[in-house]
């Protein structure tokens, strides 16, 4: 198996851990599955794939048993620091490309502090639609928020930010609409009223689809890519409406074209989708993330070879999507590396390509194209 052990990654979609990181047994599960129901991490997790490797893994980095009792009893003898060090040192991470919006970020690491302790680079994206919410609450008047939100767009890289993100697949679907300022408008009316406790889940498609276009016309001007989430994701998520193959119109608007495009998650299930839209389109970026989705190395083999086999190294990106545990980051990294590497190889041994052809791809999708991409 080709060795990528050397490459510092580029994780380059991934979120903060919280700033407490004691846990029982049924709170580490609970951070291993995007199902809402409580019985599936009390009584399926110990009995999924991905997990029972994570143990064993766990366990040789601990020199303990491979039981979940076992490895949570060291692990809550380290303090939270220490913890933080030792994963992300281990992962040998050169730069984070961090979602701060979610988890909320008073409950976790600054982007700075996990860099000092991970010894690596921190970047930050702007998540688009915690923004909406943010400013409909604030202002609840439609032109001072579009106003405001599209105020907050500008200059983006000057504010600290190198992409911005949608999480419009798990609201209202990936085929992003244009509508009229009247629709957009009774829309947000609609969204006022939906604003309980101070607080707004937006799940209204005109207003969410319109305020999506000011910022792809902002991403445009500024040549800024927006990531976006594609396939599997939480358990609210209508998996229909997270094929990539929806974004078909935004992807063919000229105007949108220096808008760089990255689909997050390798669009799990529909991976074959995803890799052909960044094989065909210039500014279409695939990501391969090897934690979340939650599945296991047959799979991940699965929809690497399908993205290598169609999709240029140079449109591929690895990451992690870690949050709340600096174990995910970790493990992304060492799965990541050590996946991408067998499939290589396999490629190696068909005669497709030659080592020193495979180790230059694997740089690129592990490293190179996301310093292009997001201007690193
Ligand atoms: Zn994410």
């Amino acid at each position: 198996m080709l060795d990528l052990s050397g490459i510092p990654v580029v994780d380059n979609h991934c979120h903060p851990v919280l700033l407490n990181q004691q846990v029982d047994a049924p709170g580490f599960r609970n951070y291993f599955t995007e199902a809402s129901d409580p019985s599936v991490p009390e009584k399926h997790i110990p009995n999924t794939v991905y997990y029972l490797w994570l143990l064993r893994q766990l366990a040789t980095i601990y020199g303990c048993p491979n039981t979940e009792e076992d490895i949570l009893a060291i692990r809550s003898g380290l303090d939270d620091d220490t913890l933080l060090e030792r994963f992300f040192r281990a992962a040998n991470i050169d730069t984070l490309i961090l979602d701060p919006a979610f988890p909320l970020p008073h409950t976790c690491y600054s982007p700075e502090h996990m860099g000092q302790l991970g010894h690596c680079r921190t970047a930050r994206m702007l998540r688009l639609e915690t923004l909406m919410q943010q400013l409909i609450i604030q202002y609840q008047n439609f032109d001072e928020v579009v106003d405001r939100y599209t105020l907050a767009l500008t200059n983006a890289r000057e504010q600290g930010y190198c992409a911005f993100k949608s999480i419009v697949a798990y609201r209202t679907g990936l085929e992003i609409s244009e509508w009229s300022k009247d629709q957009a408008v009774s829309s947000f009316q609609e969204a006022l009223l939906a604003i309980r406790n101070g607080q707004l889940r937006i799940a209204h498609k005109p207003l969410i689809d319109y305020l999506l276009h000011i910022a792809f016309q902002q991403a445009a001007e500024q040549e800024l890519p927006v990531q976006f989430h594609t396939g599997y994701g939480d358990g609210d998520t209508d998996m229909r409406l997270g094929n990539p193959l929806h974004l078909r119109d935004v992807l063919e608007r000229k105007d949108y074209q220096p808008m760089k495009v990255v689909l997050l998650h390798e669009s799990y299930p529909y991976s074959q989708l995803g890799a052909y839209l960044a094989a065909i389109y210039p500014h279409v970026y695939f990501d391969l993330s090897y934690m979340i989705p939650f599945v296991d190395r047959l799979e991940m083999l699965a929809f690497t070879r399908q993205a290598l086999g169609v999709t240029p190294a140079s449109k591929l990106m690895y990451s992690s999507d870690g949050i709340h545990v600096p174990e995910m980051h970790w493990a992304g990294a060492i799965r990541g590396r050590s996946v991408i590497g067998q499939v290589l190889q396999e490629m190696i041994d068909a005669d497709e390509i030659d080592q020193e052809q495979a180790y230059d791809l694997a740089l690129q999708i592990l490293h190179d194209t996301a310093y292009t991409v997001y201007r690193l």
